[in-house]
């Protein structure tokens, strides 16, 4: 079937799919938002653990990889880090500061950074249709031809095959995301519309991801949340250091510092042996350290070590690392304090994979960037084509960056695609 045209289609009903629709439709374009979920906007509510991290105070190329710092510097002049804020500040949500720079919704939900972009829509007048899939776009006279087809929600099994249907579209942005967290909506569609419209796609790979440790300790740690800094080293060779909130849990580490560092321990290990090295301490320096356990040897004198490690470190930890350092926690603190302050500065792990794609916020990879333009993202090989979001090699450190970046080429797409279009 055949439909109606429209100014702009959006492929994806995702943050960037939705910032884009929204600045095309107040420029006056038609626009019609397209989704393969039963729901638009589903990965967005899962961001942040529900209180989505939505962007950041300190935006800088230096929180992104792949993607040229050159081609990122020109993408945050044609659209300041306060303009994606006062786009929001516009559509009613209040947001509050957390961790140096961390912007998050007032109310703490998720869903309300999400009700607010669905509202401005519905006020807009902008349809959003889900349960539809974009399966390939074709070059029309004076735009192109959407071929989607209608799609069963999840939960329905052995539905027959959907209706096909055929979108009209001056110019069309691309907002499918990255293949990240395929359980709410994650997957590489984005990437095949785009290889079969000549694009170079480095091969997506998980990022911002938990990482899997080999010794058995972390079962021990399971559920210890502390502030660290984390030391990457492979082949003895310093790799990178994050600092910031670790996550132990049954399989390795988690948690800000160890996400922020997954990207590169990921990409070391087909080289050899990766390894983490925790400060547990990171305020004191090692000497200082080592001054402390002694004086606080002395304190506690003649007493178990439970009562000299109460109040130093959370107990889980010292008591792992004190068992490693064989200091016996019912008995006073012996030799091996000087390997313990060793231990707590540097108790190294060695990683071994991640979690992949299943458990990955972001996914590296994606349309080479060299193939759009940084201020408009519109494809340099088919004009009147926008590319957006996690679908571009461009991936963030976690902090709120993947989704600014998101809104950011979404509304650069959404405002170049409804240029001139009409007023
Ligand atoms: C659990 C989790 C937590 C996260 N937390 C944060 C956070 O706090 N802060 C942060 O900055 N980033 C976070 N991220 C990353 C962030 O969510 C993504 O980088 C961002 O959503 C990417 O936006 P996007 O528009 O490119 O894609 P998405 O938001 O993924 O949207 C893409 C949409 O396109 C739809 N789609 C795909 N293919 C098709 C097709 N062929 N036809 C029609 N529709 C299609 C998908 O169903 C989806 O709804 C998190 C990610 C995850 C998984």
């Amino acid at each position: 079937m055949e439909k109606q045209g429209f100014d702009v289609v959006v492929a994806g009903a995702g943050a960037s799919g939705l910032a884009a629709a929204i600045v095309a439709a107040r420029a006056g374009a038609s626009v019609l938002v397209l989704e393969k979920n039963h729901v638009p906007g589903r990965k967005l509510l899962s961001t942040g653990s529900g209180k989505c991290n939505f962007s950041n105070l300190n935006i800088t190329p230096a929180a992104y990889h792949a993607a040229s710092p050159a081609f990122l510097k020109k993408t945050f002049t044609a659209l300041p880090p306060e303009e994606v804020h006062s786009f929001f500040d516009g559509l009613g949500l209040l947001r509050v500061e957390k961790d140096s720079g961390r912007l998050f919704p007032a109310t703490q939900k998720a869903q309300d950074v999400l009700g607010v972009l669905l509202n401005e829509l519905e006020a807009l007048k902008v349809p959003v249709v889900t349960l539809t899939e974009v399966l390939a776009l074709k070059r029309g006279d004076n735009g192109f031809l959407v071929e989607t087809v209608k799609v069963a929600p999840k939960w329905v099994k052995q539905a027959p095959p959907g209706e096909k249907t055929t979108y009209k579209a001056g110019r069309v942005i691309i907002a499918a995301g990255g293949a990240a967290y395929p359980q709410i909506g994650g997957s590489g569609k984005g990437y095949a519309l785009l290889t079969a419209l000549g694009h170079t796609v480095a091969p997506p790979s998980p990022a911002v991801v938990p990482l899997k440790i080999k010794e058995t300790v972390v079962i021990e740690l399971d559920g210890v949340r502390l502030d660290a800094a984390l030391t990457l080293k492979a082949g003895g060779k310093f790799m990178a250091r994050t600092s910031g909130e670790l996550l132990f849990t049954s399989y390795g580490i988690s948690g800000p510092a160890a996400l922020d560092l997954s990207r590169a321990a990921l990409a070391a290990l087909p080289g050899g042996q990766v390894f983490v090295q925790v400060d547990f301490l990171p305020q004191l320096p090692e000497n200082e350290l080592r001054a402390l356990l002694l004086a606080r040897a002395k304190a506690f004198e003649g007493r178990p070590f439970r009562h000299f490690a109460c109040g130093l470190l959370n107990e889980k930890v010292i008591r792992a690392i004190a068992a490693c350092c064989g200091l016996d926690w019912n008995t006073p603190a012996g030799p091996g304090l000087d390997i313990l302050a060793g231990e707590l500065k540097a108790f190294r792990l060695e990683i071994t994979g991640s979690l992949g794609f299943e458990d990955a916020m972001v996914a590296a990879g994606g349309c080479a960037c060299a193939e759009t333009d940084p201020a408009t993202f519109e494809s340099k090989k088919i004009k009147g084509l926008y590319i957006t979001g996690e679908l571009l090699d461009i991936d963030g450190d976690s902090g709120g960056f993947n989704l600014h970046l998101a809104w950011t080429s979404g509304l650069l797409a959404g405002r170049a695609a409804a240029t001139g279009i009409r007023k």
